[in-house]
């Protein structure tokens, strides 16, 4: 049977497979499945770009993957390189959509950020990421042509060691396609990422948190809690209006007893907004019956935007409160200033010149 010749970039990706399936698609093809760890190998293991490397495949399965899959059939239309190293790619999809990820480097970490969504449906006031709304989810696919192309940023004796889910879109909202791309990562023959390793990063959808946890996996969640009360983070984060912050915490509680892994909640500063020392310490209020960690990030401009970051000494006031209180605490480290690393930026650019 001849079949039509879809363009590559129309072809599945080869890693959106699972292990199981790719075994099945070898057997189907004469080959024995112990090929799948080869070719995993290949992939994750040594960065190769065409399957044309997979050098001990015989010729007729590599012809066999090169006719059926695609390996990276994203565009990458944007690359930028910061002056602290971080590095940013922007993305171009089959169906002409963006996204963003980058790669951060920190001492001896690589920590890679991920999208998830095209486009993201919360509306926090203060991100850049929604403000087109959400256009779809990614693929199990997309997610990790992100992962691929990071790594292959790296020079051979670096390895990725940390993933952050805090790209754009709410990962929570297309767990369905995330969980078998992080999976992918953990997995023998993957990448040998511990999931303990991988961060999820929620605007706090309570029933997806518990999900999230009933997987039993190890991921780390961190929450996006940003007011220490529901009247603040309704205005800043309006999807709260109809979950609210004890809800929040009641799912984010169930996740620590089910996975042991500490959550952090993560706290964008705006200047004038939520930055007051009352804010800081009803904050400490919530959090001090909880094993919890506070990432205080300071506001990354956005132009379209009117939130500032406070100044420096009000940001370190903020943090003394909560270290008074006994809570654990950090400020982000800011990474990639210089090209808009702040995920959304760099699509929303795109999408206003039509690229
Ligand atoms: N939807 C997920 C992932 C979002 S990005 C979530 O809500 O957690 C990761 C973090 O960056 C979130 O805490 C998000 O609120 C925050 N963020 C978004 N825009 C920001 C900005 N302009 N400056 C600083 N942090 C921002």
């Amino acid at each position: 049977m001849n079949l039509p010749v879809l363009p590559t970039a129309l072809l599945p990706r080869v890693y959106e497979l699972t292990p199981d399936e790719l075994a099945a698609w070898c057997r189907s093809h004469g080959a024995t499945p112990y090929r799948v760890d080869q070719i995993r190998k290949w992939i994750f293991g040594k960065r190769i770009t065409d399957f044309a490397e997979m050098h001990d495949l015989p010729a007729a399965l590599r012809q066999a993957l090169a006719a059926e899959f695609s390996l990276f059939p994203a565009e990458v239309v944007r690359h930028q390189v910061s002056a602290d190293r971080t590095e940013k790619l922007l993305l171009k999809l089959d169906d002409g959509e963006f996204v963003e990820c980058v790669l951060m480097r920190e001492e001896d970490r690589r920590t890679i950020c991920l999208s998830t969504q095209v486009g993201c449906a919360m509306g926090c006031v203060f991100c850049a990421s929604g403000m087109l709304g959400v256009k779809r989810n990614l693929t199990t696919g997309e997610i990790l042509e992100q992962v691929l192309r990071l790594d292959r940023l790296l020079p051979l004796a670096e390895r990725i060691t940390n993933v952050v889910i805090m790209g754009i879109g709410e990962p929570l909202a297309n767990l369905k396609n995330l969980l078998p791309a992080l999976d992918s990562l953990n997995l023998k023959g993957g990448m040998g990422i511990g999931a303990r390793r991988i961060t999820i990063s929620t605007v706090g959808l309570p029933d997806r948190i518990r999900e999230l946890a009933l997987t039993d996996r190890q991921y780390n969640l961190a929450v996006s809690l940003h007011a220490p009360n529901d009247e603040l983070r309704t205005k800043l984060v309006p999807v709260n209006k109809n979950i609210g912050i004890d809800e929040i915490l009641a799912a984010a509680d169930y996740h620590f007893q089910k996975t042991g892994r500490r959550v952090t909640y993560e706290y964008v500063l705006l200047s004038g907004v939520n930055d007051r020392p009352e804010h800081a310490q009803q904050l400490a209020g919530l959090l001090k019956p909880r094993i919890a960690h506070v990432n205080l990030i300071p506001m990354n401009g956005v132009t379209e935007l009117p939130f500032v970051e406070p100044t420096a000494p009000r940001t370190q006031d903020f943090l003394s409160i909560l270290k008074q209180f006994g809570i654990p605490c950090s400020v982000r480290k800011r990474k990639g200033a210089d090209i808009d690393a702040a995920c959304g930026q760099l699509r929303l650019q795109a999408e206003g010149r039509g690229a």
